[in-house]
């Protein structure tokens, strides 16, 4: 298949919301192959059909180290149907060249969704790991959210937008994430007690 084009943050189709997928036809096994091509080629852990600028319900995964063999994840029309637990994620994103910030993120997900043979399948992630969180942050593609929508501090987050050239955060899109938020400000003091 082929390597696709990254849209970057301020294009447009980043922020609109995606389709489902109706059909698991060869069109759409096509985009995921793209997807993953993609990804591998730029060195990512996860991409989203937005991110190439195909508004579908669509994102890949592969959380492997340079160790282990590819493991490749697909979800086609995903849903999170269990989150729980928080923690903090330091996160960058293929659309945001090199900025990377930290963020709020649920540890534990249980997300639903169909594979590239349009099988559905269910799949638990746990205690903030890689797949835990990348699991969130390409969802959230799907719906036009940003991970710096999640930023614990926005002001940390815009100074590192203007360091690598991108335009600023837009507050209007900042989540309000009060339950998050004080799990990980608990956290935060838990750290700075041990440390
Ligand atoms: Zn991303």
């Amino acid at each position: 298949m082929s390597i696709r084009k990254v849209v970057k943050y301020g294009e447009k189709s980043l922020r609109e919301p995606s389709k489902e997928v109706h059909k698991v036809s060869q069109k759409i096994k096509n985009l995921v192959q793209d997807l993953l091509d993609t990804m591998y080629k730029e060195n990512g852990v996860g991409l989203a059909a937005p991110q190439i600028g195909e508004n579908l319900r669509i994102f890949v995964i592969d959380v492997s180290t340079d160790k282990e063999p590819l493991n490749p994840r697909v979800f086609i029309n995903p849903k999170i149907i269990k989150k729980s637990g928080a923690c903090i994620s330091h996160e960058g994103c293929l659309s945001f060249p090199e900025a990377f910030t930290d963020v709020r993120r649920y540890a534990n997900v249980m997300i639903k969704a169909l594979d590239t043979n349009g099988r559905s399948f269910i799949l638990e992630a746990k205690d903030g790991s890689l797949l835990a969180r990348a699991i969130q942050h390409e969802f959230d593609h799907l719906d036009g959210i940003l991970f710096i929508d999640h930023s614990i501090n926005r002001f940390e987050a815009d100074e590192e937008l203007k360091n690598k050239n991108l335009p600023p955060i837009q507050v209007e899109k900042l989540l309000d994430e009060p339950e998050l938020a004080e799990a990980v400000n608990k956290l935060k003091e838990e750290e700075l007690k041990k440390n």
